[in-house]
Order: C-alpha cells, then sequence, then structure tokens
C-alpha cells in the first residue's frame, strides 16, 4: 500500500490553480516570509474566536470588549514589515477594522453562544481518505466542532474572511467541509449526519450543507482521482491570473521574477537593464510592422480597384494584355473546380467525402493530416498508451517564440 506525506485541501486547490505554485510549496518546499494582509487578518479573527469559544468551552462568555481587546493585542504582537497590502487603497488600519467589524457582528449574533456545546477549536485532524484498495492521509484544520445536543448532531464550523460569498450549491459540492465529516465520521461513527456550516463573517451569514453517507464514499473516489492525477504530474508549468498578486513566489516565477526585480530599479537602471531594451526594441519594430500591414492593406485594396477596371477595359476591347509605361497588365482567365473546405460548406463537404469513400476514391486523396494529428498528441485527447506507440514515428521539435503581451493583466 502507498504512502505519503499527508494531503489537504489547500494543497489540491492550489494544484489547480498553478501548477508550479504547487511545485515551489509542496515539491521543492521553497521557504517564503511574504504573508499577506488578508491571511493575517484571517488568521488574527480565527485566533480571537478560539480564545473566545475556549472560554465558552470552560463556561465563561467573555464581553465583546474583550473579544475586540484580544483581537487588537493578536493583531499588534504579530504585525510586521513583511506583510504584503496588494490593494494598497487601503491602510493596514482599513484590513485591522474590516477584522473588528466582522467579530463584532459575529458576537452580537451568537452571544451567549449556547446554540451547541463546543467540542473542540482550531482542531488539527489527520485521517485516511479509502476508495477501495487505495488510501492516502489527509489533514486539515477544523476551526470548530460542536456538539448541537438539542438536535443530536456534530455541527462543523468554519470561519471565512475573504469578501466573497460562496453560492449554496458551491457549499453542496464543497470539498473541504465534506471531508472533515468524513473526519469525525472516523472518530465517532454515529455522526452520519453533520451539519457543516460556513460563518462568512464579512456578511455575518451562515451558509449551511449536508453530505450523505454515499456523498462522502463518492467523495474520496474523487479525491483520490485528484491525487493520483497530482502524482502522476511531470511538468508543472506556470498560470497566469490575478492570484499571482497574493503568490508568495512572484520573486522566483519565471513571469514575475523580471518584472518585479525591474520594479526595484530607478529610471536610468531601468532603461538600461538588457532586458527591458530588447523589449523596447521588439516593441517598436512590431509597431513599424502595424503600420506597415496597415498600408499593404491599403495598397492591396488600390490594387483591387484597379485589377477590376483593367477587366473591366480588356472586356470591353477584347484585349489580354494592356500596355503601360514599364511594364504591362497581363489579363489571365482559370476557369477551374475546387474542393469547398469544410468550414465553407460543411454539407457539402461531407457529402463529396462520402461519395469519395464510397466510390473508393478516399485513400488517393486523403493523407496523414499533420495538424489534426499533433493536436491529438499535445492535447491529451487520445489515450497515453496509444500516443506512447505513434511517438516512434514522430519527430520531436521545441519551438521556442517571444510575444509581446501587456503590462500585468
Ligand atoms: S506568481 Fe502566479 S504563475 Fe507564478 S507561481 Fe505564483 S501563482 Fe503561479
Amino acid at each position: 500500500m502507498k504512502r505519503v506525506r499527508p494531503f489537504s485541501i489547500s494543497r489540491i486547490q492550489s494544484f489547480d490553480q498553478c501548477k508550479l505554485y504547487y511545485k515551489y510549496k509542496y515539491i521543492d518546499e521553497e521557504e517564503s516570509e511574504l504573508e499577506t494582509i488578508e491571511s493575517f487578518l484571517g488568521n488574527r479573527v480565527h485566533e480571537a474566536l478560539k480564545e473566545l469559544y475556549d472560554s465558552v468551552r470552560h463556561g465563561v462568555v467573555r464581553s465583546e470588549e474583550w473579544l475586540i481587546d484580544k483581537y487588537t493585542q493578536l493583531w499588534e504582537k504579530n504585525y510586521h514589515s513583511g506583510i504584503k497590502i496588494v490593494n494598497d487603497e487601503f491602510s493596514p488600519e482599513d484590513y485591522f477594522n474590516k477584522g473588528k467589524n466582522c467579530l463584532i457582528d459575529y458576537y452580537r449574533e451568537y452571544k451567549p453562544f449556547n446554540q451547541a456545546k463546543v467540542v473542540r477549536t482550531e482542531q488539527r485532524i489527520n485521517f485516511w481518505i479509502r476508495y477501495g484498495d487505495i488510501e492516502y492521509p489527509f489533514s486539515g484544520i477544523i476551526d470548530r466542532l460542536d456538539w448541537n445536543d438539542k438536535e443530536k448532531i456534530f455541527e462543523i464550523h468554519d470561519y471565512k474572511t475573504s469578501g466573497f460569498l460562496i453560492s449554496q450549491e458551491e457549499a453542496d459540492k464543497d470539498w473541504q467541509m465534506a471531508l472533515y465529516h468524513l473526519a469525525i465520521l472516523k472518530l465517532w461513527p454515529e455522526a452520519k449526519k453533520a451539519k457543516l456550516i460556513w460563518h462568512y463573517l464579512m456578511f455575518n451569514k451562515e451558509i449551511v450543507s449536508f453530505r450523505e453517507l454515499d456523498e462522502l464514499d463518492k467523495l474520496q473516489g474523487a479525491v483520490i482521482e485528484k491525487i493520483q492525477e497530482i502524482e502522476s504530474c511531470k511538468e508543472f508549468p506556470p498560470n497566469k491570473s490575478p492570484l499571482c498578486d497574493w503568490c508568495e513566489y512572484q520573486n522566483i516565477c519565471p513571469l514575475w521574477r523580471h518584472p518585479k526585480e525591474m520594479e526595484k530599479l530607478d529610471i536610468n537602471e531601468y532603461r538600461n537593464d538588457p532586458g527591458v531594451k530588447l523589449v523596447a526594441k521588439y516593441s517598436e519594430l512590431e509597431e513599424e510592422k502595424i503600420q506597415l500591414k496597415k498600408r499593404i492593406e491599403e495598397i492591396e485594396k488600390e490594387q483591387e480597384k484597379i485589377k477590376e477596371a483593367a477587366i473591366e477595359l480588356a472586356e470591353r476591347e477584347n484585349i489580354l494584355i494592356i500596355d503601360g509605361p514599364d511594364k504591362q497588365l497581363k489579363i489571365e482567365v482559370k476557369d477551374e473546380y475546387y474542393t469547398p473546405a469544410k468550414s465553407e460548406n460543411p454539407d457539402l463537404w461531407q457529402k463529396l467525402r462520402e461519395l469519395l469513400m464510397k466510390e473508393g476514391k478516399y485513400e488517393d486523396v486523403s493523407t496523414v493530416n499533420r495538424r489534426m494529428l499533433n493536436y491529438h498528441i499535445n492535447h491529451g485527447s487520445w489515450p497515453k498508451e496509444f500516443i506512447e506507440k505513434i511517438k516512434k514515428f514522430l519527430i520531436r521539435k521545441i519551438e521556442k517564440n517571444v510575444r509581446l503581451i501587456n503590462k500585468y493583466y
């Protein structure tokens, strides 16, 4: 049986968002000091709520002021200069207040916190997911686990400080909370039903979902399939997206390293950088090409008009050559049949193809279509084993190219 380092939902999500990020974080285990203000805020809010509920667990309901004092202390104690504020329209104080308002709303909504009995807070859970005879270790942190003694049901609570609210459908399909249900089911087999509760703190809104046992079973299959895809992955390309701004590896990522290094230079150093010079020249030539292409289009349009006039003249005068100062214009008439392209007339194209096949002439005019072949080989639409089989007849060609793109997005 295969044993590996525990997987987590954030590990799986990062693979889907950017394979290179996944490689940096989970394979190369690159260190990073960078922390974004959003994750700093989220951590402090989580810690403050943990402290509040730890007291509740011991029968003590703290005041709202106590909670905000705790949050303020945690914020001040942990704040450091390496925290990155991507959206610099807002100050650290704005973010602090955002977290504070979340806590105030939450406190007023749930005080005296007796909706259920607190079982655990910020609890790391390690468990196995199994499907058939395959199993993988998994780990995660449950923000809060409650036993609702009135409804006789476990409640799994997750605090979210993002400014984005998921839909009910997304909650019903969410893997993370469903896996936590699976984890507590392994600890308490009677937890066949559990309430999955997301607290979207910025909106002061709860979203609730449930999972049936057969859904948990299917989920394990889907997660294992995903893990196997991750484990068999050999290529880890970067994926440029708005999330890059929050990525702690921007300074080493090949998509961002040069632009980020350039941000540190003064204007003269920037202009003299060899890379900047190459791009400036390439871009200048590209602009020239655009202007020339426009001019060529204009010339071609003008020539087209002359061509029409020349053909008209030749037909009127019944001549095939028109004399000019240095050259002559020869009128050529070609009368041939041509085959329509599939995109031009699909119906006609299909009928012609069928006729050729029926008459046994198809082989005479068909050939191995390189474009289609390349598409199937390089886009994974054919089974891997088949591609391996035909690889020995193929020639590998690595093409390197450059393309001008807009800065950032
Ligand atoms: S900066 Fe963007 S592309 Fe580069 S590793 Fe991070 S998320 Fe991926």
